[in-house]
């Protein structure tokens, strides 16, 4: 798992969402609040023609892509070297992979790439990644990730966790800015990975499943402020280099810190990958303001993903209820129930709504 990607377990196993008054809704609730069913809601969806800026598809499938050509959805498909996963342990078969999957997506799959972080101590490894991914732009990439392996994982000859403004990776995001590409970054983990135990967040199940990204009270393990404060420096000292920080910028609990990011680098967006639940968290109508404050800075993602033995048509259900609910959420005014508690749906203005679903990702995302 990449972030937090819904598997039905998942699904039914997470989060607690708090339970916001009815007197914090905003004031345009329908009487009835009647909710639609699925099918309207995702034509609704279809309607706005939606890219999902934060995917992981591991196997091409003409029931899957029938899904994409009904809901007029383009994709974003996001590589990750992972040393701890077989799939994602080799780059070169996973580019070549994702190429194949966005030539038959015709139109729906564009490809983000990434980078061999492993090979960090090698000493062309900055000019080998500038080599690959200039090559993986030319064959049509869009977008380039790191990952939270840097800051969180390897660490350098001296043992030293390295950080993602390390001096070796700048020649690798100055290459990414001169082709006009986007940077994704996924710098450290929700507050909760270095916090107590706490089964009320909505990313604490996903520590349960993976406890190798839980590292509170590891001493000598980075705090999240310096890695992320590594990934600031990114964004500071890179002013032409576009930067989407996915999982709301790892600042899943504090809109006023994003705002603060959103202010000071102009360079720098987020995706709402993974971490819906935490909009879903916040007072109703401070989540509104803040959205349309900001409508030119949040992408839609998700952080879906279709492995390779994945039983079809569970991933499908996965898939659509996923955009239901979240469609609902931003786009009506319905009172959703997610996982028994009431919350309600912040009736966002239509001109945001084709923002933050399709227009912010072409701009920010060139080529997408
Ligand atoms: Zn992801």
């Amino acid at each position: 798992m990449i972030g937090f990607s819904r598997t039905i377990t998942q699904v039914i196993v997470v989060l607690s969402i708090a339970l916001s008054s009815p007197a914090q809704a905003p004031t345009s609730r329908s009487p009835q609040g009647k909710p639609a069913d699925d099918d309207g809601t995702l034509r609704a969806f279809a309607a706005i023609h939606p890219i999902d800026v934060h995917v992981h598809v591991f196997k091409t499938d003409p029931v899957f892509q029938k899904m994409l050509e009904r809901l007029n959805l383009k994709l974003l498909d996001i590589l990750v070297m992972d040393d701890t996963n077989p799939h994602r342990k080799q780059l070169r078969p996973q580019i070549d992979d994702a190429l194949a999957l966005v030539r038959s997506g015709a139109g729906h799959i564009a490809l983000c790439t990434t980078f061999d972080p492993y090979k960090f101590d090698s000493a062309s490894f900055s000019a080998d990644a500038v080599k690959q991914i200039d090559h993986d732009f030319a064959q049509g990439a869009v977008a380039v990730k790191v990952w939270k392996n840097i800051g969180m994982e390897i660490k350098d000859r001296s043992g030293q966790y390295i950080m993602a403004d390390d001096p070796t990776f700048e020649p690798i995001y100055r290459a990414i800015a001169s082709h006009g590409k986007t940077l994704m970054t996924h710098q450290g983990e929700p507050d909760v990975a270095w916090g107590p135990p706490d089964a009320s967040d909505p990313s604490w199940s996903y520590y349960q499943e993976n406890p190798q990204w839980y590292v509170a009270n590891r001493p000598g393990f980075p705090s999240k402020q310096r890695i992320l404060e590594a990934r600031d420096h990114v964004l500071a000292e890179n002013p032409q280099l576009r930067m989407v920080g996915v999982h709301l910028g790892s600042m899943e609990r504090n809109f006023d810190n994003i705002a603060r990011h959103l202010d000071k680098y102009p360079n720098f967006a987020i995706d709402t990958a993974g971490r819906m639940e935490y909009l879903m968290l916040m007072p109703p109508e401070k989540m509104r303001a803040f959205l349309i404050k900001y409508q030119d800075r949040v992408l839609y993602g998700t952080d879906l993903d279709l492995l390779a033995d994945a039983n079809l048509s569970d991933v499908l259900k996965d898939w659509q209820s996923t955009y239901a609910r979240d469609w609902k959420f931003l786009a009506t005014d319905e009172t959703l129930n997610v996982e028994g508690k009431q919350v309600h749906g912040l009736n966002l203005p239509q001109p945001v709504l084709q923002k933050i679903f399709r227009s912010n990702a072409v701009r920010w995302i060139p080529g997408l």
